[in-house]
């Protein structure tokens, strides 16, 4: 029997075994994956997956869910993370690692920049998030879904958006269609801002008022002039802007 859903942990638990069954196939677990699930719940990925690792970390907040998960997952295959996953070390996991989840939705802009905090140690991830925000992190620019969590993710990983899965999916079923993601950090060759601190602030003022021009919105970093200089037009929108504009106009000193 599923447990009473607690919504300040955004719970809605997955029950629909075809959805089920695509999600595992997505994520296509090996044995020997290095894996973490976030927010296990009552287990409706993680027995899948437990079929076909040797082992796998979760983190779950929920102390009932927890242990229920304790007692029904042996520790030599399940090490539960009982703890808030925003404040998870992802560094403390024994090598590289593979991240799975159905989110908690009411973390996941927080999650996902914390998670980008390890991309080096992230081999890929697959999560269930709400589709809405799925389109935000895929979104070109140029387009209205096109923010600072486009430009944030996209600047560390390639994403994709897989399938969308309905409210029916899920008991109790959420008021919104959901996606699954799947997130692989860009190679060595990617771009990297020379001081990605400034880079993160640009984009956030770029995205603060994204009705107004770069000219306007970019003046506590640098002038009009500076951004004719790199290039681009300070009558441009950050919405207009791509990953790599970006970086140009962080690197831009002169
Ligand atoms: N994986 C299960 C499923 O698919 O049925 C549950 C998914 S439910 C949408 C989200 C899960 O994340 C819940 O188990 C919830 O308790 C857990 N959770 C919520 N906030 C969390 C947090 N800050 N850290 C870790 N787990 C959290």
């Amino acid at each position: 029997m599923l447990p009473r859903a607690k919504k300040q942990f955004g719970q809605h638990f997955l029950t629909d075994r075809h959805y089920i069954d695509r999600i595992v196939t997505a994520i296509s677990p090996k044995a020997e994956d290095v894996m973490v699930e976030i927010g296990p719940g009552p287990g409706a990925l993680t027995a899948p997956l437990l079929e076909k690792l040797s082992h796998l970390d979760a983190v779950e907040i929920d102390r009932d869910l927890a242990a229920a998960l304790r007692a029904r997952f042996s520790p030599d295959k399940l090490s539960l993370h009982e703890q808030d996953v925003l404040a998870f070390d992802f560094a403390a996991l024994p090598s590289r690692f593979r991240c799975v989840g159905n989110l908690p939705y009411n973390i996941s802009t927080p999650f996902l920049f914390h998670l980008g905090e390890f991309a080096d140690e992230l081999i890929d991830a697959t999560f269930m998030l709400q589709k809405e925000v799925v389109d935000r992190m895929v979104a070109d620019p140029g387009t209205p879904d096109y923010g600072r969590l486009s430009v944030m993710l996209q600047y560390r990983f390639a994403m994709t958006r897989l399938f969308v899965v309905p409210p029916g999916a899920f008991t109790p079923p959420p008021k919104v269609d959901s996606a699954i993601v799947r997130m692989t950090p860009l190679g060595a060759e990617r771009l990297v801002a020379q001081d990605e601190t400034r880079f993160a602030a640009m984009v956030m003022a770029g995205f603060g008022q994204r009705r107004k021009t770069l000219g306007n919105t970019l003046k506590p970093f640098m002038t009009a002039a500076q951004i004719s200089a790199s290039g681009i037009d300070p009558q441009r929108r950050a919405e207009t802007l791509s990953v790599s504009e970006f970086v140009r106009l962080a690197d831009c000193r002169g």
